[in-house]
């Protein structure tokens, strides 16, 4: 099977065909920085990291843009709050996301292109949307897209006749807007008060762009048009995505993307974890209280892209039990030294390959995939102590290969146990200054990862039980 990927376009498994043989350009949404993204926006970009690493282990070349919204609503709002810059106000939040993406292993983009660094691009589409006459300029000096002048609006979305016409009727200069009414959106909004210093002076008037011309003059700026795939969460496929097709498609006049790949929700106790909900866990709250990044990153990868996945923190001792049988896997290689199983060791590897690649070549088929990796552990651990040191080398290279996808089976030492040891820390200083509460509740969390803690005079010990 060659790979077959969901193109939200046609609601259907496409085989995938890049534009340009073994080139393919991908563009992931990424964040607005007016706080740090919680481990839900994390699925956004795991579900895309996962496309990519996968592309990649086709022997791809991929030029991944994923594109920072610097300027909106949100961050104009609450950095005027603050009082502060937009460039400062945003700042933290830049560094924490880069941050994040390090710890939960996704690959860096080729590039982060910042919306205020790209307002030149944006003003050239406008542009070119005007003299089309499929925008349109108000008194008040706002552009809007016409949607009723642009033949294909709604083709993502799959909008019906009636909310196209339900939509014609009206404007919406916000960014994010009711998902039911389609309307005229703002591409470009004129400079009011509220926007305090934050404002472009610029051939089509003083203001600043709407979210939606960020992302598609940004994307094929470093990508061309058309380009391979463009993804995000399913919330973006109406407004955010169908808007950039309109603009794109307007302007150019040709196709804007081949495959739409959207991720489903992380979700906790049944609802979209989200902001606005309060019901959100940002990487940190979890690193805090012991995890290890990378359990919760085989939580966020671990069920298929387009299902939701509820958010527990059983399913994180779950997700981080099952990374421990890996760990342990490839610790224990390193003690063989049999007379071989060269048999037993090639069956396997070619099976595992065999239904590892089955599996993606299936729309990401992440299930069948870590059961191909979980059966081969299985299956070589029976005749674990007759392995020789080639049969090693070669396990150990099919493992490799693996983790060149999914990101979470080959570990510095030491990493594993960074966040172990810093609850230890944290109980050894509540212990000094006799917070003896505190001190048994980490101890609890502790063993509750399967760690007991043995107090000794040069500290605690702590062993894997
Ligand atoms: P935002 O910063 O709100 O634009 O969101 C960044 C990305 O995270 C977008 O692709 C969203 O669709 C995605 N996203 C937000 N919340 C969730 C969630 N609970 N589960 C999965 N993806 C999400
Ligand atoms: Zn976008």
């Amino acid at each position: 099977m060659v790979f077959h990927l969901y193109n939200t376009l046609s609601r259907k498994k496409e085989v995938f065909r890049p534009i340009k043989d073994k080139q393919v350009n991908v563009y992931i949404c990424g964040p607005t920085v007016y706080n740090f993204p919680h481990i839900g926006n994390y699925r956004a970009y795991v579900a895309g990291d996962l496309l990519i690493r996968y592309l990649k282990y086709q022997k791809y070349r991929v030029k991944f843009i994923q594109n920072l919204t610097d300027v909106d609503d949100k961050t104009i709002r609450d950095s005027q709050e603050q009082n502060k810059s937009l460039k400062e106000f945003t700042k933290p939040f830049i560094d924490g996301f880069f941050e994040d993406l390090r710890t939960l292993n996704i690959l860096p983009a080729y590039k982060y292109p910042r919306a205020t660094e790209h307002i030149k691009d944006m003003v050239k589409t406008i542009k070119k949307l005007l003299d089309k006459g499929l925008a349109y300029k108000t008194e008040t000096g706002d552009i809007y897209f016409a949607i009723n002048k642009f033949k294909g609006y709604g083709k993502l979305a799959h909008l019906n006749e009636e909310q196209l016409k339900s939509g014609a009727s009206g404007r919406v200069s916000a960014d994010e807007y009711d998902k039911e009414n389609p309307r005229d959106f703002a591409l470009w909004k004129a400079w009011t008060k509220e926007d305090g210093n934050v404002f472009w002076e610029t051939e089509i008037g003083k203001g600043r762009p709407g979210w939606h011309i960020e992302c598609s003059s940004m994307s094929s700026k470093y990508l061309g048009q058309p380009f391979d795939i463009h993804g995000g969460g399913v919330d973006l496929i109406f407004p955010h995505h169908e808007n950039e097709i309109a603009q794109a498609e307007g302007a150019e006049g040709r196709q804007f993307v081949n495959y739409w790949f959207h991720n489903e929700w992380l979700l906790v106790d049944g609802q979209k974890m989200s902001k606005s909900a309060g019901n959100f866990y940002n990487l940190r709250d979890i690193l805090n209280k012991g995890y290890n990044p990378l359990a919760v990153r085989y939580l966020l990868i671990a069920t298929h892209y387009r299902q939701q996945v509820n958010f527990t923190f059983k399913g994180l001792d779950a997700a981080r039990s099952s990374l421990q049988r890996l760990w342990d896997f490839m610790k224990k290689l390193d003690e063989c030294n049999g007379e071989g199983n060269d048999e037993v060791v090639n069956k396997a590897v070619v099976n595992a390959v065999k239904s590892f690649e089955d599996n993606l070549n299936n729309d990401l088929e992440i299930a069948g995939a870590l059961a191909a990796v979980f059966d081969f552990v299985k299956e070589i651990n029976v005749v674990m102590p007759s392995l020789s040191k080639k049969n090693v080398k070669e396990i150990k290279k099919i493992m490799k290969l693996f983790d060149s996808v999914l990101g979470f089976i080959i570990v510095e030492e030491g990493k594993i146990d960074t966040s172990i040891q810093k609850l230890i820390d944290e109980r050894e200083a509540a212990r000094k200054a006799k917070d003896f509460k505190k001190a048994d509740r980490i101890r609890d969390e502790l063993k509750k990862q399967g760690i007991v803690l043995e107090d000794t005079p040069k500290g605690a010990r702590w062993k894997r039980v």
